[in-house]
């Protein structure tokens, strides 16, 4: 059976953008303002012989609940729930921020393999790039960039390893 690969983040990071290198599609919405995307969208890829399904999501959109409180977009769990990985993406240029602290909190606690992938890290160093990210706590973090594709072949290499 193919793996379902969800594609998580707060809005910005890249997800349609990789979305679109992954499925060699337009369709997911690409756009400079930050969430977009509102809807899941499905699409198929491979990467040698290995099929895939790949889920763009909206984002975590953020709910401002007395004080700051976010929560997860329900799409965007529904889309963790049904994955069989995850690709959680932050971005590498305006570094971690406390909705990246909030999502990686909750995929703390998933039963799926999450990789945590650093975007937007064309011309820098990997090293560098990732560095702060170790924070996150999920792992060695994955540097890549979706709008070049340095680095996705590998990840997506990684992430079907086990399928
Ligand atoms: P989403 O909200 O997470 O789906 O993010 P998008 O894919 O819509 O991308 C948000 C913005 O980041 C757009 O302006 C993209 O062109 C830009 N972007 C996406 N990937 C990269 C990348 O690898 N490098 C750089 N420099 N910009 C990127
Ligand atoms: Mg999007």
């Amino acid at each position: 059976m193919k793996p379902t690969i969800a594609l998580v983040g707060r809005p910005n990071v890249g997800k349609s953008t990789l979305f679109n290198r992954l499925t060699r599609s337009r369709d997911a919405l690409v756009a400079d303002q930050p969430g977009l995307t509102r809807d899941r969208h499905y699409g198929h890829g491979r990467v040698g012989s290995k099929p895939y399904l790949v889920i763009d999501t909206g984002g975590f959109e953020p709910v401002v609940d007395e004080g700051i409180l976010f929560e997860m977009a329900k799409q965007t769990l529904q889309a963790v729930d049904e994955a069989d990985a995850i690709v959680f993406l932050v971005d590498g240029r305006t570094g971690i921020t406390p909705q990246d602290k909030i999502i990686a909190n909750r995929l703390r606690r998933s039963n799926q393999p999450v990789y945590l992938v650093v975007n937007k890290a064309e011309g820098m160093r990997s090293a560098v790039a990732t560095a702060e990210f170790h924070e996150l706590a999920l792992g060695e973090p994955l540097s890549i960039s979706a709008s070049h594709g340095d680095g996705v072949r590998e990840l997506m290499e990684m992430v079907l390893e086990h399928f």
